[in-house]
């Protein structure tokens, strides 16, 4: 299944992708450049309507939209970014390739960047604050709004994992300066692969764009206003646009499907001892992509987890800090894993080995999510409801849990 959106595939993703091919090969007779990225900038209009944002870039992946909304903010060598340490590897390795510095932080019950943790980490270099709204759900957004109004820093949202969701009526991705999100197949919606970032600023659109696409100006004009930049190829492709347009269209009647669909296992599920859902900043806009469960002992959700087949949240290959050697062996000052910049700041605090966010340690040892309409092995997500399930699949999954926790 990977994601609702993969699973939501159909005659208009078809019917997008040969128009692109029709109108390309209508064009292959043409002596210079054969045209315009058109599907790209529909996909980039429509998004941008559907989100309520000014600008909306189309990249080819998530990864490259949190690279390039880092550029877009000048954050570069000397600066840190604070990230939460339950995240996915992408939202370290932007930062780090940036040429800034990861600072960890915890992450509170929900799941997300805590902002409590987040004050006590700032310092003199501290540039950015990089919330993640992890497995569908946003972070405390007002509490990370004050902080970072009150020290003058940049709040980036990592909305990857939540496409559509909201916080207090509106859209995840449009409250800090810049939201960046993914469209590869387990996320809410699918390009199969490829990505965009929204933001409300000029300036830092244009640096973006810039970085994104060789150095161009919006859309790809010589000379402009703003900043030169040397930039890269981060461009999302006709073909994978043309993916990208039909799912937008979809994306509401997605969330529509996910929140029924959850409300009916967790009614299902009803009450456990020892057990209870994970608090949410917003319950209204999560994007109900999995159903967590909080345990009060991560004996009890370890033991629960295995009956299922599955694993707590602790074990999340590639999204939890503890299990990434290659950022410890950065924080450790080796030049092996981090090719093209520096090791990082001696100055900097830099354990990223396991042990060092203990409440993150004990949440998600303590956590186990079930699938809602992301089924993903490393998101610690391998039992739950499949996205096209029906009213039996829920009753039956229900079921299943609760024995499991019973049993455990
Ligand atoms: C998937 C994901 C990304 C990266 O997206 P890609 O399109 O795979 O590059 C970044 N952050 C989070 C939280 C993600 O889940």
């Amino acid at each position: 299944m990977p994601g609702p959106g993969f699973s939501a595939f159909g005659e208009q993703e078809r019917a997008n992708v040969l128009a692109v091919l029709d109108r390309w090969a209508r064009r292959r007779d043409a002596f210079g450049d054969p045209g315009e990225a058109e599907t790209v900038r529909d996909f980039e209009r429509a998004t941008a309507g559907k989100f309520g944002a000014d600008h909306c870039l189309a990249l080819n992946s998530g990864t490259s939209a949190l690279i390039a909304a880092l550029a877009g903010l000048g954050i570069g060598p000397g600066d840190e970014v604070i990230v939460p340490g339950y995240m996915f590897v992408a939202t370290i390795a932007a930062v780090v390739h940036s040429g800034a510095d990861p600072v960890l932080a915890e992450v509170d019950e929900s799941l997300t960047l805590d902002p409590v943790d987040v004050r006590a980490r700032i310092t003199p270099r501290t540039r950015a604050i990089l919330p993640v709204h992890m497995l569908g759900a946003p972070a405390d957004l007002a509490a990370l709004t004050a902080i970072a109004e009150e020290h003058g820093l940049a709040l980036v949202e990592d909305c990857a994992q939540a496409a559509g969701g909201s916080y207090r009526g509106r859209r995840l991705g449009t409250i800090g300066a810049v939201g960046a999100f993914s469209l590869n197949h387990f996320k809410v919606i699918t390009a199969l692969d490829g990505g965009f970032l929204l933001t409300g600023d000029p300036k830092l659109f244009q640096r973006a764009y810039s970085f994104h696409d060789q150095g161009w100006f919006p859309y790809r004009e010589d000379v402009g206003d703003g900043d030169l930049l040397v930039g890269m190829n981060l461009r999302l492709s006709e073909l994978n646009a043309a993916v990208g347009l039909a799912q937008v269209a979809k994306l509401d009647a997605i969330l529509a499907r996910l929140r029924a669909r959850k409300r009916a296992l967790v009614e299902e599920v009803g009450d456990l001892p020892g057990v209870r859902r994970r608090p949410l900043h917003d319950a209204d806009g999560e994007c109900a992509t999995l159903a967590v469960y909080l345990f009060d002992d991560a004996r009890h959700a370890e033991a629960t987890a295995g009956l299922l087949g599955a694993t707590t949240l602790l074990d999340s290959p590639k999204h939890y800090y503890g299990g990434l050697p290659e950022l410890a062996a950065f924080g450790r000052g080796e030049r092996g894993p981090v090719p093209f910049r520096a090791p990082i700041n001696p100055a900097t605090e830099v354990d990223f080995g396991p042990g060092a966010l203990p409440r993150t340690d004990d949440v998600l040892g303590r956590s186990v999510a079930l699938a809602v309409g992301v089924s993903d092995d490393y998101l610690g997500a391998g039992f739950g409801l499949t996205a096209r399930g029906d009213g039996a699949e829920v009753v039956e999954v229900a079921a299943r849990f609760r024995e499991a926790v019973l049993a455990g």
